[in-house]
């Protein structure tokens, strides 16, 4: 995605997701400038719930986070691979 791409996104995504002007700010600086997603799709929580590395993270208290997940390059990879197959 272009800067233009991510900033039309993030505004997008922060409007139906109902974020204040403060939050919207702040999303946009990250989303934009540092290309880290505050905001996991309903789709990708999904999958991310079902996957084994989330699991085992469970085991340790707390559980990865989608939104760290997400962030996360190998997993947003495989998250990607498994849409395209039908599998998420
Ligand atoms: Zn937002």
């Amino acid at each position: 995605m272009t800067r233009e791409e991510r900033a039309r996104a993030i505004t997008t995504i922060c409007g139906k997701c109902g974020c204040n002007d403060e939050q919207r700010a702040r999303h946009y600086k990250l989303f934009v400038d540092e290309n880290w997603n505050v905001h996991p799709s309903k789709r990708f929580q999904a999958w991310w719930q079902e996957h084994p590395d989330f699991k085992v993270s469970l085991e340790d208290g707390k559980g990865i986070s989608a939104i760290t997940a997400q962030n996360t390059m190998y997993i947003w990879q495989e998250y990607l691979e498994a849409k395209e197959i039908g599998l998420a």
